[in-house]
Order: structure tokens, then sequence, then C-alpha cells
């Protein structure tokens, strides 16, 4: 089986995690700093914290931006589950806005439509997220202008776009929101096993996250409520979690690190190659927004439908059968049964039904050969009967 999506684990890799296992700490040790500086300085962000997932990362930011009971979190139907959980996480309820039927990621014209809508009936969200879906940035620039203009807080998630570009900066500067975060999921663009990281430039948000991943504790005794009892003395100071990301991991992540801009560059040529392999068929290829560079974490097609004998359901099965391991990113949060018991209806959001009929996402990874990357369009012209 051709899978969708593969890490690529070297003997650097190897060597690194197993320095740590020998090393005094497998928790809490010098490596989850050097990551965090080394992500930081790389993409040019003021603080970076390192978690355990991004969906960790997604909870914590939430709740250093303050979102809690009678909030609203608003986010695009076409993301993993974890974009919209976190809102509900802190007591707060979720809504959507559709898709842009070009780029995929939430519809900008659509966004601004319903703030205005929101205001009116006095139910602004406190904060949006906004998903880089396929790595491809949003169109941050209007989407921050809008932000600001209702006074909505954004948090990017950016788990798809790590080495990514918008308007030639790297993504997760977060020059356009409030905290980025991404994720080091082996599917994504590097890993750390399980891994996030939360990215921000505000000194008070770093510091509230910082708290929040550490079961709401201190020892900064400039942060306490008195002073230090002894050397011992720590505090708890609000209630977090145990999010933190181990050693091990960072070490890991650290390594990887090293080859991120080689690995998007891999797969803008496996990309490249994919769009003159399928231009011929009944596909609609990854439109590029011209403003960025996307990370290329998905290379997603739709069908064209009208233009087919075979159903999106049948083309799929077929290449499944065929060993190419495509995938489907996604289903739309809002039809999912956890979300429908708030009242959501399939169509509430049409653009992103449709692209659901219509998308299958082609294996995309740095070693996928040519050889296997011409397997997979003979396999999805036969899936098409042409
Ligand atoms: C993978 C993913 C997440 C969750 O990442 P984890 O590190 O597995 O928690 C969140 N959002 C999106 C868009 C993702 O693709």
């Amino acid at each position: 089986m051709i899978p969708y999506g593969k890490q690529d684990i070297q003997q650097s890799d190897i060597d690194a995690v197993v320095e740590v296992l020998t090393s005094d700490f497998l928790t809490q040790g010098p490596k989850v700093p050097a990551f965090e500086s080394a992500v930081a300085d790389k993409v040019g962000a003021g603080h970076a914290l390192a978690v355990n997932s991004a969906t960790s990362a997604l909870h914590i930011a939430c709740l250093a931006l303050g979102l809690r009971e009678g909030d609203w979190l608003w986010t695009t139907p076409i993301t993993f589950v974890a974009s919209a959980n976190c809102g509900l996480y802190c007591g707060a309820q979720v809504d959507f806005v559709d898709i842009d039927p070009k780029t995929y990621n939430i519809s900008v014209s659509g966004l601004k439509e319903k703030l205005e809508q929101a205001n009116s009936e006095n139910r602004l969200p406190k904060v949006l997220v906004v998903v880089h879906l396929c790595g491809q940035p949003c169109e941050m620039q209007e989407i921050k202008a809008l932000a600001d203009e209702y006074g909505v807080k954004i948090i990017e998630d950016a788990s798809h776009a790590i080495g990514g570009k918008y308007k030639n900066n790297y993504i997760g500067n977060s020059c356009y929101s409030d905290i980025t975060v991404f994720s080091f999921h082996p599917v994504k663009i590097i890993t750390s096993a399980e891994g996030g990281m939360a990215l921000t430039n505000s000194d008070k948000l770093a510091w509230r996250m910082s708290l929040l991943r550490s079961h709401g504790i201190t020892r900064d005794p400039s942060q306490m409520t008195q002073d230090p009892d002894g050397p011992w003395y720590y505090q708890q100071v609000d209630l977090g979690f145990n999010y933190r990301m181990t050693e091990l991991q960072a070490a890991l992540g650290l390594s990887q690190l090293e080859r991120l801009d080689e690995y998007v560059t891999k797969r803008h040529a496996l990309a490249k190659r994919y769009d003159e392999l399928l231009k011929d068929l009944p596909i609609t290829r990854p439109y590029q927004h011209v403003d960025s560079y996307s990370g290329l974490h998905l290379y997603v097609i739709r069908l064209k439908r009208n233009e087919l004998s075979v159903s999106h359901g049948e083309v799929f099965e077929s290449l499944r059968a065929q060993g190419i391991g495509v995938n489907l990113h996604y289903i739309p949060v809002h039809t999912q049964p956890y979300y429908r018991q708030f009242g959501f209806k399939a169509e509430d959001f049409p653009e992103a039904i449709s692209y659901y009929q219509e998308a299958i996402s082609l294996p995309m990874y740095p070693t996928l050969s040519k050889g296997e990357q011409n397997e997979v369009v003979e396999s999805l012209r036969k899936a098409l009967r042409l």
C-alpha cells in the first residue's frame, strides 16, 4: 500500500533520540527549550511553547485567550475535529464559516458577512480558528483586518503548514494572529511522534500557556502571591494540565527541523509533477494562491462529477483496492454526530458539503518516488474508467 502520508526517519534522528535516552533527562531537560527556540527562530516568532500535541496547543491557546462558557469560537467545517473541539473544551459554543470553493480555506467574504450578522445580533465570537488546509495559508491580511474590526482573537491552526510561507514570511511568525499552532504528528511535515507547539509574540499569552501546559504551577517568585517559603517552593496559580513534551520527542523534532526546507521543497516537486501528470483528467487540481507558498502537507484533487460515469465512493474504493492509500480530508465537522446535537444541518455549509462529495487526498510525502507517483496516477486513471 502506498500511504497518503508517511514520516521520514533517518539515522541522525535515531541518534538524537538514543542520545537523550542515555542522558540524565527524559523529560524537562535541555532539548525541549532547544526545540522551542529553534522553531521560534526558524519561523520568526517571539515565543514557542512545545506541548504533547497540536490538540493540547489549541486547548491552551483558547484558554490563554480567555475563551469560556458563554463565548463563541468559529472555525471552518473542513478541518480535523480538534480545531473545533478546543472551543468545546473551554465550555464555549462552536460555529462555522463555510469554505472558499477555490482554496478550500475559510471564506473571507463568508466571514465578513457572518461577522456583520453576528455583530447586529450581539453574538460575535471571541476566537476564530483559521486552518491552513493542506499547508496553504489562509488570506491572513484580510482576516486580521476583519478580526480587528470586530475585536475577535485569531488562532492559526497551522498543523499542515510548517515550512510554508505567507507573503514571503514563514507561517508561524504570528504577525496576523494571536497564536499559531503546529502539529508534529507523524503524517505532518516534520514529526516528534506526538507533539505540537504554540507560537506567539505576546509575552502575556506565552506566560499563560506555559502555566497551563504544566498544572498552572509557577516557580517564578515574581508571579507568586507571596514570597517563597523556601527554595523548594512553587505555587499553583491557575488550573492547568500535563501537556508537556518529552525530551525524546523534542530531540526527534529538533533533528527533523534541520530537514524542514528540504521536505517542503520535495513536496513542491511532487506537486508540480502531479499537476503535469493529472492535467488531462476530469479533476480539479489544487489551487495555489499567489500570496503564498504552501507547506503542501496534502495534495487534494476534486472529481468533476458531471464529467464522470463513476461515483466518488467508487473511485475511492477502486484506488484503495489497487493499493493506493488515499484519504479524505475532511468529513465536514458540523456533520459529525457530536456536532449535530448542536443543531447543525449538512446544508448549513454547502461549499463544505460539495467539497466533501468530490475530494480525495493523493499520496504526498517527501520519500514518495517517481515510480510510486506514476503508479498512483495510473491507478487513478483506472479508477476514473478513462
Ligand atoms: C493533525 C491536526 C490537528 C491535531 O494534531 P495533533 O498533534 O494530532 O493533536 C489539529 N488540526 C489539524 C488541522 C490537523 O491536521
